[in-house]
């Protein structure tokens, strides 16, 4: 599946951001309550709630995912400036990574993984920001729908 192909109209930077961010947490068997494009702060502009996650290193692909996203919308998504790309899409997302205090190899491992599955999800996640971008706020289970969605269509 390419990243190339996605539709450039339909939904906003901050949509394919968060839907990143749901989609990476569901795929690393994550729970959480919902997904709103609604601002929480000023830092903040949209935001999943409840999330609960799995190991250290999940957590950071999850975190890594909304920025590297954006970053393949907005055009630039060459995977060999990935470090580049997320530090310029998401600085609150990149403290996040900060924070968990993780090794040189854990982050490694936390890089290719977020490139993995957003090049794997890619259509989950165009689906998934489509959905965000009409309803503003989706559920786990709504975001759960959206990406069988995907999986029926391709049947
Ligand atoms: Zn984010």
């Amino acid at each position: 599946m390419s990243s190339n192909d996605a539709p450039s109209e339909g939904f906003s930077s901050l949509a394919i951001h968060e839907a990143a961010h749901t989609v990476a947490c569901l795929v690393e068997e994550g729970t959480f309550r919902y997904v709103t494009l609604r601002p929480r702060s000023r830092l903040s502009e949209g935001h999943i709630y409840g999330m609960r996650r799995i190991g250290v290193v999940a957590r950071g692909v999850i975190s890594l995912a909304g920025p590297f996203a954006e970053a393949i919308l907005l055009g630039d998504g060459d995977r060999g400036e990935l470090p580049t790309l997320i530090k310029a899409g998401s600085s609150v997302d990149m403290d996040d990574v900060d924070a968990l205090g993780l090794s040189e190899e854990d982050l490694t491992l936390v890089y290719d993984g977020a490139v993995r599955l957003v090049d794997e999800y890619w259509e989950d996640i165009v689906m998934v920001a489509e959905l965000l971008e009409k309803r503003r706020t989706l559920t786990m289970g709504e975001v759960y729908q959206a990406m069988w969605a995907v999986r029926s269509d391709v049947a």
